[in-house]
């Protein structure tokens, strides 16, 4: 029997087309396109609703937390739920949901890397990759997925690598979970790291700083002037930072403030491992948090939910590792 599959879209370039004056833009073609596309429904039945219809820059935590407690509602009448958004903010509305949704279903992220009448169009391709995965028995209980180019990553590990790309979406340092082939869908891989949060409201005032060298400690003065309850820091290496900033961390932690550490490195883990000032060792010893291997953005989505839930370091601590 075939599979009840709800598509949700959201907006992004798989439903934009160009105009010759205005550039890329927004459209309300994708609906009207997906109703009347054939292959659609000999894959699944397909019912269509509307979130939204923005660039995924236009995307914000309250709106991916509102859209979370959407899909939680709809797919109760569902076997799966695939979701079109922009590539842009794709992989932290992806996450949001990985973290708070409580289904076992398969919620499917897809996109678009070309608009409108792109020679080479990637969207019709992708939606149908992705209505076959969310209709596929396998994908039961792999937490939310997200399927370009033919690839299945988990949301938890993707990152757009590329600006224009079609194979822009990668999972460094772990690869794909698996691939569409013309057959079937083929996971070759376990999901072994996946943390949730179940949570009725999160906390948005959490800043994300990126260390450079010889940065001006005004980015952690602005977080602290303005009530943040929680900084993400995307630090050096194995999660160092330059050691005239420990004062403004310091004061931060005494703010009650939480602070975590993630890497600006494009793959691998933070380490209390340097104790020189700054070093990783040094700001555990000041009360600051290490984040694992996850990526800045991610990283403050997290914090965003968990801060949603505990207020304790300790508590927000235990769930970072
Ligand atoms: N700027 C677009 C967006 O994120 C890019 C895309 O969808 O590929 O909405």
């Amino acid at each position: 029997m075939k599979k009840r599959i709800l598509i949700i879209t959201t907006g992004g370039t798989i439903a934009m087309r160009y105009d010759s004056e205005k550039g890329v833009i927004p459209s309300d073609e994708l609906i009207e396109f997906l109703l009347k596309f054939p292959k659609l429904n000999s894959v699944a039945n397909i019912d269509i609703l509307e979130f939204a219809n923005i660039p995924s820059p236009f995307m914000t935590p309250d709106k991916m937390f509102e859209l979370s407690k959407f899909v939680d509602l709809k797919i109760i009448d569902y076997d799966g739920i695939v979701i079109t958004h922009g590539t842009d903010t794709l992989e932290e509305t992806a996450y949001m949901l990985d973290l708070t949704l409580t289904t076992r279903k398969p919620v499917v992220f897809t996109a678009a890397m070309r608009s409108g009448d792109e020679l080479g169009l990637d969207g019709p391709r992708n939606i149908v990759g992705s209505v076959r995965v969310a209709a596929h028995p396998n994908s039961i209980d792999k937490g939310v997925l997200v399927v370009m180019n033919d690839e299945i990553h988990t949301a938890r590990d993707v990152v757009k690598v590329d600006t224009g790309r079609v194979d822009s979406f990668e999972s460094p340092g772990y690869g794909t979970l698996g691939y569409i082939d013309s057959d079937d869908i083929i996971y070759h891989r376990k999901i072994i790291q996946r943390d949730s949060v179940w949570t009725d409201k999160i906390e948005t005032n959490v800043d994300l700083i990126k260390m450079v060298s010889g940065i001006s400690n005004r980015y952690l003065k602005s977080s602290l002037d303005n009530n943040a309850k929680g900084i993400i820091i995307e630090a050096f290496g194995r999660g160092n930072i330059p050691p005239y900033l420990v004062t403004d961390i310091v004061n931060l932690v005494n703010n009650n403030i939480i602070v975590v550490l993630v890497s600006r490195a494009y793959t691998g883990r933070v380490l209390p491992e340097y104790g020189y000032s700054g070093g990783g060792k040094d700001l555990v010893n000041h009360g600051v948090i290490m984040g694992g291997d996850l990526k800045g953005p991610k990283a403050r989505i997290k914090l965003m939910c968990l801060l949603g839930k505990y207020i304790e370091p300790e508590t927000v601590k235990k769930m970072f590792l």
